[in-house]
């Protein structure tokens, strides 16, 4: 078998890692921020009759436009959105892509705080821009004016913003999006992937677009309405970045299946969603319970947390996987991250946790 290093690949992506989250099969799957509540029966079922009638047409090429697709999500957004303000594409990963391809490219820089959300830098590389970072204050908190120095010194194309961040869980002011919109020419991007399980008076970033073309919220389908395995992410912006947008995407880029799913989940909202506050409290029960066991959990705003006080990550991940649990090392010294899942999940991970004694296995 050939090596990569034997291929003729563009020397910029020579040496570079791809995403590599492990994919194990374990009874507790707690690393990747996933809804461990499967789909209600119900809505499957409603699902499964749209996908049905969308098969008997799927000779043609879907709608290029997805457009009773962007009603919905317009609809489900609110905020005064509707369907031109909205994009979609398999997955917000795609999204950024399709973003990356329009406002960066070769030559470009795009900012982001580290630690933040691993595809961030990926998705840059994949399209030959650079990657260029600045140093968020204490507990993972960006301030205004950080964010602003950050951009008057790295002049970046693109500034990269996850609300709540990932893998930290850390919220993000509208002070601090207001301020870095102000400091740039560029486009900034706020990252909302969690936005459903944001504390109710955290305001989402979407309340900031009047009037900011420069603005650009994204959102998915993968986290709180559990729908990862269907790959539906999706902006909000001034119509005018749909038009970018449409410059690099692939015609029909969404498939009719997929559009007829998202559409069906969609009118499922409440029943999709039922799960959030539940998922909420084992987040909350995990971050009140670590201390207990000895360890510093970060406050979050999302559906995972992220703690410190581990002697060394990856020996208590491995003794955790032997317990069938999976979390994530996210490179953070001493610390782990972990999704919170069911009541039945979130109590075996905490005793699990609780039997390696304090800081962990070593
Ligand atoms: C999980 C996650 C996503 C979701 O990506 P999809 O491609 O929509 O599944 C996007 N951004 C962040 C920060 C995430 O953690």
């Amino acid at each position: 078998m050939a090596s990569l290093s034997d291929l003729p690949i563009r020397d910029d992506l020579r040496g570079l890692t791809p995403y590599g989250a492990p994919q194990k099969h374990v009874r507790y799957a707690l690393n990747v921020n996933e809804n461990t509540h499967p789909i209600p029966e119900a809505v499957a079922r409603d699902i499964v009759t749209s996908l049905a009638h969308a098969v008997l047409t799927a000779n043609r090429y879907p709608d290029r436009e997805f457009t009773a697709l962007r009603e919905s999500l317009a609809d489900y957004l609110g905020h005064g959105l509707t369907r031109e303000h909205v994009w979609a594409a398999n997955g917000s990963n795609e999204i950024i892509q399709q973003l990356l391809q329009a406002f960066g490219g070769p030559g470009r820089r795009v900012l982001g705080f580290p630690p933040t959300y691993s595809m961030h830098p990926i998705i840059t590389a994949g399209v030959g821009s650079t990657w260029v970072t600045a140093e968020r204050d204490a507990d993972f908190e960006i301030d205004p004016e950080t964010a602003v120095r950050a951009i008057e010194r790295h002049t970046p194309d693109l500034v990269f913003l996850c609300a709540p961040n990932n893998p930290t869980g850390t919220g993000l002011s509208l002070e601090t999006i207001a301020a870095a919109y102000d400091a740039t020419d560029g486009i900034v991007f706020v990252d909302e992937a969690y936005a459903e399980f944001m504390p109710k008076d955290r305001p989402t970033a979407l309340t900031l677009l009047p009037g900011r073309e420069r603005l650009v919220v994204s959102r998915t389908m993968s986290k709180a309405f559990a729908f990862a395995g269907v790959r539906v992410g999706y902006l909000a912006a001034d119509p005018v970045i749909a038009d970018a947008l449409r410059l690099v995407r692939l015609p029909y880029h969404l498939s009719a299946l997929t559009q007829a799913a998202a559409v069906a989940a969609l009118a499922h909202t409440p029943e999709m969603l039922a799960m959030v506050d539940d998922i909420i409290g084992q987040r909350d029960r995990i971050i009140a319970e670590l201390p207990e066991l000895g360890y510093r959990p970060w406050a979050s705003e999302a559906n995972f947390v992220l703690f410190d006080g581990v002697d060394d990550p990856q020996a208590t991940f491995n003794a955790l996987l032997e317990r069938d649990i999976l979390i994530r090392d996210v490179g953070i010294p001493n610390a782990l991250r972990v999704t919170a899942g069911t009541a039945a999940e979130t109590e075996f991970f905490l005793r699990s946790l609780a039997e390696l004694g304090p800081g962990g296995a070593r």
